[in-house]
């Protein structure tokens, strides 16, 4: 695939995540393809409250814009992108959502996410080129 087909997929699978996100999501894709015109989002979603985004191959810098928009979403209502908090139902369904879409929904102490990233060597990785990893 050719980077512009990448963009262009890479924003077509904003469909599945809530409309408050979407551009959101759309700027870190084209934020994504100034870095690294290569990265391939696999999955972007809505969990826990927050968007998460998932690249098919590591990527440092990638990585680090998507952590962010991570961080960023917690902020912005899923809903209509206001300011927003991370908030729950009483049976521990999360979202963020601002004052006015947060019917039902308590604000929530903590996330219940924690981001953990574990990168496996495929066994014709060279390590020693590869000493930033
Ligand atoms: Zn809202």
């Amino acid at each position: 695939m050719t980077e512009d087909e990448i963009l262009q997929r890479n924003l077509e699978l904003a469909v599945a995540l809530p409309t408050g996100w979407q551009a959101l999501y759309r700027q870190l894709i084209h934020d994504v393809a100034e870095v690294d015109g290569t990265a391939t989002v696999v999955q972007a979603k809505e969990k826990f409250g927050e968007m998460r985004v998932y690249l098919k191959a590591y990527s440092e810098p990638a990585f680090a814009l998507t952590d962010a928009a991570t961080a960023r979403s917690r902020t912005l209502c899923q809903t209509c992108a206001e300011p927003a908090v991370l908030s729950r139902t009483t049976d521990g369904f999360y979202a963020t959502v601002c004052s006015q879409h947060s019917e039902g929904f308590e604000p929530a102490n903590f996330s219940p996410m924690r981001h953990v990233r574990v990168l496996i060597p495929k066994p014709d990785d060279d390590v020693e080129n590869n000493a930033s990893w």
